[in-house]
């Protein structure tokens, strides 16, 4: 028997309870009408929480890297230019993706725990095929501004495709993607939408979807194959194709962590994450404990802290879990052993939750 912890790192975090009872829902076959009707609204609320009207919303089956992998291998014409926002680890994974793909890569480095800065995004290529970014970037903290990313973009005329990373922003904090500009976006279920890691929602535009590679390096995540699967309108008459077996157990848990989600309502789920984060971030400098995040891009879903001097990381990790069932992250990249990652997402952004994690890291740190 596994005992239950306190998922409160960089994911995954523990699931509302909702999304863990579908799980054990009588499985149902991939084209059983019921679970086709799961996985229609399952798009329709996929839509609601990116704020799109695009009918390619989906949950890709695999974790959110493959959703990167869909965006670019879908999208990346060979010799195309990508400008990456580089500010933290994933934004460097996005710039091996890209080039794998055959992008010529024109990444834009930014100091680890700062957020995307826009003039330099847009200075520098004159005419990139995309520009991408992390909304909120999971190894250090930041949150960037893609709403402004994608104003200025539109305000420069430019024809480049925005590709936004959102995978631990969905569900935690706004995500307007169209009102925003947003071409293609992905995400994962493990982090505020409070479900367990496995699927990706995706979501790509007309203007993106036009302009796809036909026939991309990558048969599973082939988007116009897809289409078919989720039953897009025009593709085989609207009827469904079988393209692999969908993942019935975790569509069925992500619909229910969607309608749970959606029925304390987006705004509210948002203000629940913005409290939550701004309570701990309080209380950890109460405590005297400095935070990694510049100021005034500070996630509140992912609060990133300083490991302070003379202090162990990895043993003060190792006793919150053993004494008190409490996960918390190691920094990434450089910062391995000089940060701490705390979240506080999906069913974990609450105050209670808080509080036993100020106790216990107070505890631990003696
Ligand atoms: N992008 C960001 C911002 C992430 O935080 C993560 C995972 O932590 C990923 C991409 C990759 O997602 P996964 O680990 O689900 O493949």
């Amino acid at each position: 028997m596994i005992r239950e912890r306190h998922l409160l790192g960089p994911g995954p975090s523990n699931p509302y309870p909702e999304a863990t009872s579908a799980l054990a829902q009588p499985l149902l076959g991939h084209l059983d009408p019921e679970f086709l009707r799961i996985m229609d609204d399952t798009c329709e609320m996929l839509r609601t929480v990116w704020g799109t009207t695009n009918s390619r919303t989906l949950p890709l089956s695999a974790t959110g890297s493959a959703g990167m992998e869909a965006a670019f291998v879908n999208t990346v014409h060979p010799g195309d230019v990508v400008v990456v926002a580089v500010n933290g680890l994933f934004g460097q994974r996005m710039t091996d993706v890209a080039a794998r793909c055959g992008a010529e890569v024109v990444a834009v480095e930014h100091e680890w725990g700062h957020p995307v800065d826009v003039d330099r995004v847009l200075a520098a290529h004159p005419a990139p095929a995309i520009v991408a970014a992390v909304h909120a970037e999971t190894s250090t903290g930041v949150r960037s501004d893609v709403a402004a990313l994608g104003a200025a973009l539109r305000a420069q005329g430019s024809e480049a495709l925005l590709l936004v990373d959102a995978v631990t922003s969905i569900g935690g904090i706004e995500v307007r993607a169209d009102d925003w500009g947003v071409d293609v976006a992905y995400a994962g279920t493990q982090k505020c939408l409070g479900v367990a890691p496995g699927l990706a929602p995706f979501t790509i535009g007309e203007r993106a979807f036009e302009r796809r590679v036909e026939e991309p390096r990558s048969w599973y995540l082939d988007l116009g194959m897809l289409g078919g699967y989720v039953g897009e309108a025009g593709v085989q008459g609207g009827q469904r194709t079988y393209h692999h077996t969908a993942p019935t157990a975790m569509v069925a848990s992500l619909h229910a962590g969607l309608a749970r989600v959606l029925d304390e309502g987006l705004d509210a789920v948002w203000a629940r994450h913005r409290a939550a984060g701004e309570a701990l971030q309080a209380g950890l400098q109460d405590m005297g404990l400095e935070l990694f995040a510049a100021e005034g891009s500070r996630l509140p879903q992912l609060t990133t802290v300083k490991v302070p001097d003379g202090v162990d990381p990895a043993a003060v990790r190792r006793e919150l879990l053993e004494r008190h069932g409490i996960e918390i992250g190691a920094g990434a990249g450089a910062y391995a052993a000089s940060v701490w990652r705390i979240g506080l997402m999906g069913r974990n952004a609450r105050p209670d939750t808080v509080v036993l994690v100020l106790a216990a890291l107070r505890e631990v740190l003696g």
